[in-house]
């Protein structure tokens, strides 16, 4: 690949398939990589897109400054406009978003204003007002305006949707993000449903944000602080059309942050916190989706921005999102059950067991279902709902075999699985996971042994 200038390079990321932190799930799960932009982030693509309508506008001229209220990404896409287009770049940032990102605007010979997090939208002091401000006081200033310029959204319909939904054959069924200005999930939105309006498209918020309350009651309610950066909003921007959204889930920092440092750990993929939240807002749609399903993740931003932060041991400590001594994995679990001495032969079923068989391994083990195995590997789950049901239907239990009465085996997991997929997992239609490790060796996991594994972890790490 040959380009004139930095700014050609921005876009055609890759869209990676999700293997081992998806491990399990029926649906295939795809990353967005936005982060692999030459800015590090998304914004890349909407600094170009809003200098050059402005241009085209005469809105910019030539020796003009660009004036921005960002939480570093933004800045850096417009900064990499700047330095190819010869424009001077003010940026104007809240307090709470990391050291790295001011360091980095700086880098690229931009002036940084930081402003306090805990004002509101309107206050004098807010990054918002002190953009508007400054944008009044410099002559030939542009100030883009993300939350409200079209360009944002446009760019994304132009771009990040066709390339989604041409790298996943036109396959993709669920687009999952967060949203800050909403340009991306409204660009994207309204490219892909165009293709096919059945393509849904759910937003993740941070708990603390407004935009979840909005969405599911109408009302602005009023905004905590959270510490994931570049996501979530005291006030609804213009950019995020709510009706593109069929869905907004929420999620809290110490998830955001957990997800985005096992994307890191299970795939290789070093994103920052909004991914995470991204990511933790997929684990919960994923167990109710089946193999047609074809999932789009977004990851907007790299980690590398996040090192005094969500990649910081010490910080996360500080703030108390570690899971110090409880168990994070399946293999975890695995090893507590073993600790704790339960039995350690799994009682299995054949597809051609005798359905009375069936009814008195349960009975002799007090279990309510069995799984059901065939050359070594999981084929089904018989309930004794379903025995019962068909002692009531009159039905011989005899002349019937375990194949005419199981139902779906139950998920395969990894031993690197975390804890919230197994929990994810065990939901009322499915009472238990097994955890493949390795050579036809399976270990089944129950609510019982989530619950007691957790509860003698706990109590082992106490001091
Ligand atoms: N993640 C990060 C890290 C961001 O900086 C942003 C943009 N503020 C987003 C997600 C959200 O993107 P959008 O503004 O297009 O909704």
């Amino acid at each position: 690949m040959r380009y004139d200038n930095i700014l050609e390079a921005i876009g055609h990321t890759p869209l990676i398939r999700l293997n081992r932190i998806t491990h399990g799930f029926k649906a295939q799960v795809y990353a967005k990589c936005d982060y692999l932009n030459p800015g590090g982030s998304v914004k890349d693509r909407i600094g170009i897109a809003m200098v050059e309508d402005a241009e085209r506008r005469g809105l910019l001229k030539p020796g003009g400054t660009i004036v921005e209220g960002t939480s570093g990404n933004t800045g850096m896409g417009l900064a990499l406009v700047a330095a190819v287009k010869g424009y001077k770049a003010v940026f104007t940032m809240a307090d709470k978003q990391s050291k790295e990102k001011v360091d980095m605007l700086k880098g690229m010979g931009a002036e940084v204003i930081v402003c306090p997090t805990a004002v509101a939208p309107d206050d004098p002091r807010s990054y918002h007002s002190v953009a508007n401000k400054l944008t009044e006081d410099i002559p030939n200033a542009f100030h883009p305006n993300q939350y409200e310029n079209p360009s944002n959204p446009e760019v994304h319909y132009h771009t990040t949707g066709p390339e989604i939904w041409e790298d996943s054959e036109g396959r993709v069924t669920h687009f999952i993000a967060g949203m800050g200005t909403g340009g991306t999930v409204t660009g994207i939105g309204r490219y892909l449903k165009e293709q096919n309006p059945n393509v849904k498209m759910i937003g993740v918020d941070p708990v603390g944000s407004i935009l979840y309350e909005f969405f599911h009651h109408g009302a602005e309610g009023k905004a905590e602080t959270y510490k994931v950066e570049g996501i979530g909003e005291d006030f609804c921007p213009g950019n995020l059309d709510f009706s593109i959204l069929d869905d907004i889930v929420q999620v809290t920092d110490k998830d955001s942050f957990l997800w985005a440092r096992r994307l890191a750990r299970l795939e290789g993929i070093f994103a920052g916190g909004s991914a995470g939240t991204a990511l933790a807002g997929a684990m919960q749609i994923l167990p109710s989706l089946s193999e047609k399903d074809f999932v789009v993740v977004f990851i907007p931003d790299t980690g590398s921005r996040y090192l005094s932060k969500v990649f910081n041991d010490e910080w996360m400590k500080d703030n108390r999102y570690t899971e110090s001594g409880l168990p994070l994995t399946a293999a975890e679990l695995v090893e507590a059950k073993a600790v704790m001495g339960q039995p350690h032969e799994m009682v299995k079923l054949a597809p051609s067991d005798p359905l009375t068989l069936a009814l008195d391994k349960m009975q002799a083990h007090d279990f309510s279902q069995l799984p059901v195995f065939e050359d070594e590997t999981p084929v089904g789950a018989l309930y004794e709902d379903d025995l019962l049901r068909l002692t009531l239907e009159a039905k011989d239990l005899k002349k019937l075999v375990v194949r005419e009465a199981m139902r779906a085996a139950f998920p395969v997991l990894l031993p690197v699985a975390a804890i919230d997929q197994v929990t994810a997992c065990i939901t009322t239609n499915c009472p238990a996971v097994f955890v493949d490790l390795g050579d036809h060796r399976y270990e089944i996991l129950t609510k019982y042994d989530l619950l007691h594994g957790i509860a003698r972890l706990a109590r082992t790490s106490q001091p």
